[in-house]
């Protein structure tokens, strides 16, 4: 999806015009991959520009950094305080927010301990990530021949640069055969999660979704699509999914910052149908509570101004 630029980008502290937001082509993150990031989106609200869930997402990059241990320069208020002036500079009334926590220019080879630890925070306008139409009637979705990473060969409780190798090997694949996304499965043969979104399914009227064991990130969507799911009266909880029950299941979805909440319609040919009650009703709450429109969640909505 194309970038629309805004105005200004967050840069180790100070706002830099969008034009001039450049760094060196031997900044050591480019070459190893080793940097963690966050996708998190504001919402137009009564209130003007709610960052959706913006502590959680900042705690989770700092969780991110000390897997890697990537010493970050700031604090989690530093951080969270940045992103809410960086959104509010550009005057945007909803945005994608890109924070990013990268190695910079200076040092070279495998020992990241040295490098400087430089911190980016960028903004501009986000459609829906699987298309306005994917919301509305669902995705087709493509098991890949991918794996998720293996817990003790790349974290996938770390939100890293480089481990979305991974995904895009498998989004590849997907969309060069004809699918909207991938599911990746575990080493050990479960269903893990799609390439940048978490997967539900349900099966016996309760709702399912894996569990991080199973190589899927710790969703801020995803956990936040459980407690709408509870407050609805469904059942919901983390268990282990074979492919075999994506193919039966009575309703799938998938949940992501940037994908938001998406119906799923296919797996691998199998047809789920049209996007089930259950799916629809999580839906609506959903972006309802992300506008500032739902009361109960409304600590939800980080307003801006
Ligand atoms: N899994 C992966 C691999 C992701 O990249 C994302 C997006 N951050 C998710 C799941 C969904 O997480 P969230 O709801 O916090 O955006």
């Amino acid at each position: 999806m194309p970038i629309t630029p805004s105005e200004q980008i967050w840069m180790n502290g100070r706002m830099v015009p969008w034009d001039e937001a450049r760094i060196h082509v031997l900044t050591h993150t480019l070459h190893y991959g080793n940097g963690v990031f966050e996708g998190i989106r504001a919402y137009e609200t009564s209130e003007g520009p709610a960052v959706f869930r913006l502590t959680p997402h900042i705690e989770r990059l700092f969780r991110s950094a000390k897997i890697f241990m990537l010493d970050i320069p700031y604090s989690v208020d530093d951080l969270i305080g940045a992103t809410k002036e960086t959104v509010r500079v550009n005057g945007l009334p909803s945005c994608y927010i890109r924070p990013l926590v990268y190695l910079g220019y200076g040092e070279m080879g495998l020992n990241p301990l040295p490098c400087d630890v430089d911190v980016s925070i960028a903004v501009w306008p986000w459609g829906a990530y699987l298309g306005d139409e994917g919301i509305r009637n669902g995705v087709r979705m493509k098991i890949s021949s991918w794996q998720r990473h293996d817990p003790n060969a790349m974290p996938p409780a770390a939100k890293g640069t480089g481990m979305y190798i991974n995904s895009q090997m498998a989004k590849v694949e997907a969309v060069k055969s004809g699918y909207d996304e991938a599911i990746l499965l575990s080493p050990q043969g479960y269903v893990s999660e799609c390439t940048g979104e978490n997967l539900f399914i349900v099966r016996d009227g309760v709702i399912l979704t894996p569990p991080i064991s199973a190589g899927a990130l710790e969703g801020i969507t995803q956990d936040a699509v459980m407690t709408i799911a509870r407050d609805l009266g469904y059942q919901v909880r983390f268990d282990n999914i074979l492919r075999s029950d994506l193919y039966v299941a009575e309703e799938a979805f998938l949940t992501g910052t940037a994908a938001e909440v998406v119906p799923i319609r296919s797996v691998d040919d199998r047809e789920l149908g049209e996007p089930g009650p259950m799916t629809r009703a999580i839906q609506e709450v959903f972006f309802r509570a992300v506008r500032g429109e739902e009361d109960r969640y409304k600590e939800w909505n980080e307003v801006v101004a």
